[in-house]
């Protein structure tokens, strides 16, 4: 069960975040993928300084029109992560729009990127275009504990919040939820709510993960995307598409902080960089460590 994936997010020269985190690992999955880089950095933001482009919202609507003036505009998926402005969310909007157009049954995998541990990293009024606008077409949201807050704007401090939030998310628009972490005393919580029939109790799982002492970049672009291509290979059961997702992931994380580690790296004092790359068997047939 594959696909064709049009996945719109950041590209960095050097390193792993956004399309740079999430192509490659839909491609190991047997996804077509067509990026178009929202922004193209020399590194991502966390680095002392970077440089580059921002693709404005007619920029990106120029590459749609180019490709559905060839009737290239056939999509099974759309991917988002990070945007930085209204006008270009908008934009990504009129994408939607278009793409469902063309194919009715398009899924929509939306990562409402817009921060992390209590801190904002995008325009504020963005929070609401994201409510009002982009949840309720969306059909996989991937929020981490700070946005799926911003979303509801309820308080999620435990499992049972998590789970309420994911029912207040169903009620705005997308079948499947995925919080992807709940930070509780020391471990990482992530809560998976699938509603299989609108008006009915979705059906919800949790999955406990350790947390590493280290802070890592790209890895939610890559949970999204791994969550993407295993629950479109699973799709009636999103636990399963989640255990695999988080296995790889825990895999690729161990990798990265081993590597740092041996070559002599305080993992702890900075971001580390993942192992995108020398992971490559993890992502492709994980091995199932996480239920
Ligand atoms: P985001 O990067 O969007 O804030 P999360 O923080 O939820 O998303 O991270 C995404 C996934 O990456 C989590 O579900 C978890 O599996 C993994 N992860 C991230 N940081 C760590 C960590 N320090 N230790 C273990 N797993 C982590
Ligand atoms: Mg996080
Ligand atoms: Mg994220």
């Amino acid at each position: 069960n594959t696909g064709r994936v049009l996945s719109i997010q950041s590209h960095t020269v050097q390193g792993y975040v956004g399309n740079k985190s999430a192509v490659f690992p839909l491609q190991l999955l047997g996804y077509d993928v067509d990026p178009i880089n929202s922004v193209q950095f020399s590194n991502h933001t966390g680095y002392p300084t970077f440089k580059g482009q921002v693709l404005n919202g007619r920029q990106l609507l120029d590459l749609i029109e180019g490709l559905e003036e060839n009737n290239l505009l056939y999509y099974t998926h759309l991917l988002t992560g990070y945007i930085g402005s209204v006008s270009f969310l908008n934009s990504v909007l009129e994408v939607v729009d278009k793409l469902r157009s063309i194919n009715p049954n398009l899924t929509y995998v939306c990562d409402p990127v817009m921060g992390d541990e209590g801190k904002l990293y995008v325009p504020e009024d963005l929070a609401l275009v994201y409510r009002e606008k982009v949840v309720p077409v969306a059909s996989m949201l991937t929020p981490n504990q700070f946005e799926a807050e911003l979303l509801t704007k309820l308080r999620i401090a435990s499992e049972t919040d998590g789970r309420e939030a994911c029912n207040i998310l169903h009620a705005a628009g997308p079948s499947k939820v995925v919080i992807t972490s709940i930070n509780i005393e020391g471990s990482l919580l992530l809560i998976g709510s699938h509603q299989k029939h609108k008006e009915q109790a979705p059906e919800q799982f949790k999955i406990v993960i350790p947390r590493i002492p280290a802070y890592f970049t790209g890895t939610g672009d890559l949970m999204t995307a791994l969550l993407l291509g295993w629950s479109n290979k699973y799709p009636d059961s999103l636990d399963k598409a989640a255990e695999l997702a988080v296995s790889s992931l825990q895999a690729l994380l161990q990798r990265t902080v081993n590597d740092y580690t041996s070559a002599g790296f305080d993992s702890e004092s900075s971001s580390l960089e993942i192992r995108l790359i020398q992971s490559q068997d993890d992502i492709r047939e994980p091995k199932l460590t996480f239920k």
